[in-house]
């Protein structure tokens, strides 16, 4: 048997069972992983309340890990037993050892350790495809993150830096607006109340080519304008809620917008591009460009402690949850 977190309906944290689970076997093109870390994302959050469709239940929730290969399937031969991996995006993360189709691991390079890989797969290779491809990030360009002391946030804030980039972070305390800026952020924004006037005082009148914004359903008319005629609003989460249904004539209206609403799995879909943005994504950590932060870690069978502190808006960084 193994350890899981399985929920058996949609709900509170409470739904979260710690269960004994039959040990999964790998099948073809699978490989089995003992787990030394799982990483908790927002989208947990979503798949357990119910606001994103369960595949199958019960489900063990959590879609970032890292271990050590146990056991390869028929027909695996990228990876083998004992190497150290992580993957993101596959549901049944919240598990000490958990079943994975092969080509959706990478191997780990030996200087980034399990909590670290545990705690960067998902939010890092997010920011990855957001800078490097929703939006490419240039020298000069001023851009508008939300959430930018959280998990994602941190991250962009350091690469969007790296880029040239002048980043104009959006948080809901002065000490997270701290934490921002100790990472790469030039100019905090703490609320979003006043957050189109704020970036129009910044920007001399300007505004931005870009908002990313995670927050979802509060901050979606203040995201649109801060935008400069034809600017991107990259609506990539719902931490305060969806974003409703919305009349595109609002897009003409504040300046001819695009609008995209991207997932990190159409980004890592192919295999060379899951290896790129990966790559990519140890390579910066790697040379230290971007620091990451696990300012929280709980044990896997906690798990509801550290949702309860993710939707309370009580954690910074990354958390990991050890099984
Ligand atoms: P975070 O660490 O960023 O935590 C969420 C943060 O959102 C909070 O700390 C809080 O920051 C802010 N927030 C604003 N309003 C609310 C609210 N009503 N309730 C709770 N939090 C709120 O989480 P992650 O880094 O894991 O994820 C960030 C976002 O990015 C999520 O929306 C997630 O779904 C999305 N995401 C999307 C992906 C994609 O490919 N589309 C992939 C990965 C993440 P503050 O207090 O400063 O406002």
């Amino acid at each position: 048997m193994i350890k899981a977190i399985r929920i058996h309906s949609p709900g509170g944290p409470e739904v979260m069972k710690w269960e004994d689970v039959p040990r999964p076997e790998p099948g073809q093109g699978e490989a089995l992983i003992k787990q030394e870390a799982a990483g908790l994302n927002y989208i947990d959050v979503y798949f357990r309340s119910g606001l994103y469709k369960a595949p199958n239940m019960p489900l063990i929730i959590g879609q970032e890990g890292a271990g050590t290969v146990v056991a390869v399937g028929q027909g695996v031969t990228a990876v083998k037993p004992g190497d150290r991996v992580a993957y993101a995006g596959s549901l049944g993360g919240y598990a000490t050892e958990r079943v994975i189709a092969a080509d959706r691991l990478v191997k780990l390079p030996d200087a980034i350790d399990f909590k670290i890989a545990a705690a960067m797969m998902l939010q890092g290779m997010t920011a990855q495809y957001l800078v490097r491809r929703t939006y490419p990030v240039k020298s000069g360009d001023t851009i508008v993150v939300h959430a930018a002391a959280g998990g994602v946030g941190l991250i962009l804030c350091q690469w969007a830096k790296h880029l040239g980039a002048t980043v104009i972070g959006v948080v809901s305390t002065e000490q997270k607006a701290e934490l921002a800026r100790a990472h790469g952020a030039a100019h905090t924004v703490v609320g979003h109340g006043n957050l189109p006037a704020e970036v129009k005082r910044i920007t001399g009148g300007a505004m931005v080519p870009v908002v990313f914004d995670s927050v979802g359903k509060d901050t979606w008319n203040a995201s649109l304008d801060c935008l400069a005629p034809f600017g991107l609003m990259v609506s990539y989460g719902n931490a305060s809620g969806p974003v409703p249904p919305v009349d595109i004539g609002i897009l003409s209206a504040k300046g001819s917008l695009y609008v995209t609403r991207p997932n990190l799995n159409t980004y890592t879909a192919k295999r060379a591009d899951l290896e790129k943005v990966a790559g990519e994504l140890f390579e910066v950590v790697g040379k230290g460009v971007v620091k990451i932060e696990v300012n929280q870690t709980f044990p896997l069978k906690d798990a509801a402690a550290a949702h309860i502190a993710l939707e309370s808006r009580k954690t910074t960084g990354s958390t990991v949850l050890l099984p």
